[in-house]
């Protein structure tokens, strides 16, 4: 029984993977890269390999921005309807195709099917957003305060740009970028992580399907980021660099694109704190929790890396923590019911070991797991720690894994001053029933999003993003076009 479902899963596996081109995508069209190498993506699931992809050289960047700067001048005038029209066809293609491209991202990524199903629906979110957006890219006209002259100011597409993304969100992390680029007037150079360009590359066919008109979007795949990158930074006719990931790539990316002059995004690392007040509903607080620390395997910027709890009820918190986690299923994403999938790889597994030996070394204490799990792919148990000491480097540096250290505090003061104590902000989760120490914490925490008795801030209505090394520039919301678009000033002689 189990051996012909699993026949059956595979042959769908491989009708899914099957279908999705493998090549760069430049001009409009598919082809090799050149000199035709290739680069494996691995099942994380298994280590074994999934599908082979185009393993794009300098050249075929330079091509790639070639056809995004020849596209560039028609895709401007293109009629704010129109280019919103393919935003808002992809995303209903998007929808229809849902259980695909679950599939497929599970498969690259790891993840259970069923969050990678919410990650095509938040994915496809932005596209229905800036879909709206597009239409709304309005300017002003003022009068000279001397009466003399007329102000009028407009926004254009600053033009072409380079877009970089990560492995733990393989389609959203490109939606919120493509999403406004493509609505404000701008043509594209994608380049998605090499662990998961799948996803992207299925995205790419789509949008090619709902209309996008060849060159807007190009996608190229690599081993060799850096080298087929850094010739693009260094090419006056990039406009824009926006990059989702480490803070290490992103502070040497800034320093590239300074040379040049480009605008930037720039959606870093984070280390949120997971702050509960004793005045919290602590069920609701251990709901939360589970989604800020479990969700995407904790392979978030946004998730809880540290769990600050009052001392009057860190054991509880942490009992209950540890309960519901332990009770979780892991296994292979693609099953139902699977609710921890392996981590990505074998070095992001081995990161995450090497952060719980270093805490349990210095004197945490496991309450639940704390070892990776035998048997084929990248798996983690899930974890709780408590007695974590100030010096676990856990509580400063991306675990970026299913594992939540419970650290207690006594006073608002203290729990303020240990959630600013890192060079991220990125996120915060508070959990208090108090509206007035909601407010107060709120204000003082230096971060670019809070959760308010809430354990997910993603929202393609909300402006994403970060303060301090987490970055800067604000991805969805009303801001999101923003970040795509130059503002020209005209002034106007009247006599
Ligand atoms: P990473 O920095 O290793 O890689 C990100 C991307 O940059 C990949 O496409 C990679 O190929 C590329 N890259 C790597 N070196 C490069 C170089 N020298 N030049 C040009 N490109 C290069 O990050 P990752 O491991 O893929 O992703 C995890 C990180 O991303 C975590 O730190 C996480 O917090 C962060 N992240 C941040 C956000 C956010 O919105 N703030 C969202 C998701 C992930």
């Amino acid at each position: 029984m189990s051996d012909s479902v699993d026949a059956v899963d595979s042959v769908r596996e491989q009708a899914v993977v099957g279908a999705v081109p493998t090549g760069v995508f430049i001009g409009g069209g598919w082809r090799d890269a050149t000199g035709g190498a290739r680069l494996v993506v691995e099942d994380p699931s298994t280590g074994r390999p999934l599908a082979e992809v185009a393993d794009a050289t300098p050249d075929d960047g330079l091509a790639a921005l070639d056809a995004a700067a020849a596209a560039q001048a028609s895709w401007a005038s293109t009629p704010p309807r129109v280019r919103g029209e393919v935003l808002r066809r992809t995303y209903e293609l998007l929808t229809a195709r849902v259980e695909d491209l679950a599939l497929l991202m599970t498969l690259e990524m790891g993840k259970p099917v069923a969050e990678s199903r919410a990650e095509v629906a938040y994915a496809a979110e932005f596209f229905r957003w800036f879909a709206e957006e597009a239409v709304r890219i309005d300017g002003r006209y003022t009068v000279n305060p001397n009466g003399g002259a007329r102000l009028l100011v407009m926004r254009q597409p600053v033009g072409p740009c380079l877009l970089i993304t990560p492995w733990n969100f393989p389609m959203a992390m490109g939606t919120r970028k493509l999403g406004p680029a493509i609505a404000a007037g701008c043509t594209m150079v994608c380049k998605p992580a090499e662990l998961t360009p799948l996803s992207m590359l299925a995205l790419a066919e789509i949008l090619a399907e709902a209309g996008l008109p060849p060159g807007v979007l190009n996608v190229v795949t690599t081993s060799r980021a850096g080298d087929v990158t850094r010739p693009l930074l260094a090419d006056r006719r990039l406009r824009k660099l926006s990059f989702t990931g480490s803070t290490a790539v992103g502070r040497q990316l800034i320093g590239l694109a300074a040379d040049n002059v480009l605008r930037v995004s720039m959606e870093l690392g984070g280390n949120a704190p997971f702050l509960v007040f004793e005045d919290a509903d602590l069920e609701a607080a251990v709901e939360g929790a589970v989604i800020a620390k479990m969700r995407n395997v904790g392979e978030a910027c946004t998730a809880a890396n540290r769990f600050h709890v009052h001392e009057s009820v860190a054991d509880e918190f942490a009992t209950r923590l540890a309960g519901r986690l332990g009770a979780m299923t892991v296994g292979r994403g693609t099953q139902e019911g699977v609710q921890v999938g392996p981590l990505v790889d074998g070095r992001q597994r081995a990161k995450v070991a090497e952060l719980v030996d270093d805490a349990t070394a210095r004197g945490a204490t496991a309450l639940l797991g704390g070892r990776p799990l035998d048997g084929p792919g990248y798996f983690y148990a899930p974890t709780v720690l408590t007695d974590v000491p100030a010096g676990a480097r856990m509580l400063r540096e991306e675990v970026f894994g299913p594992v939540a250290p419970i650290v207690p505090f006594a006073t608002e003061d203290e729990a303020v001053a240990a959630a600013n104590d890192t060079e991220y902000g990125l996120v915060a989760y508070v959990y208090t029933t108090g509206l007035e120490r909601a407010l107060r914490v709120v204000e003082r925490l230096e971060t670019g999003m809070v959760g308010l008795n809430q354990g997910l801030v993603s929202n393609p209505a909300a402006p994403f993003g970060g303060v301090k090394h987490s970055g800067f520039g604000r991805e969805g919301g009303r801001e999101g076009i923003d970040e795509y678009l130059a503002t020209k000033y005209v002034a106007v002689k009247l006599a």
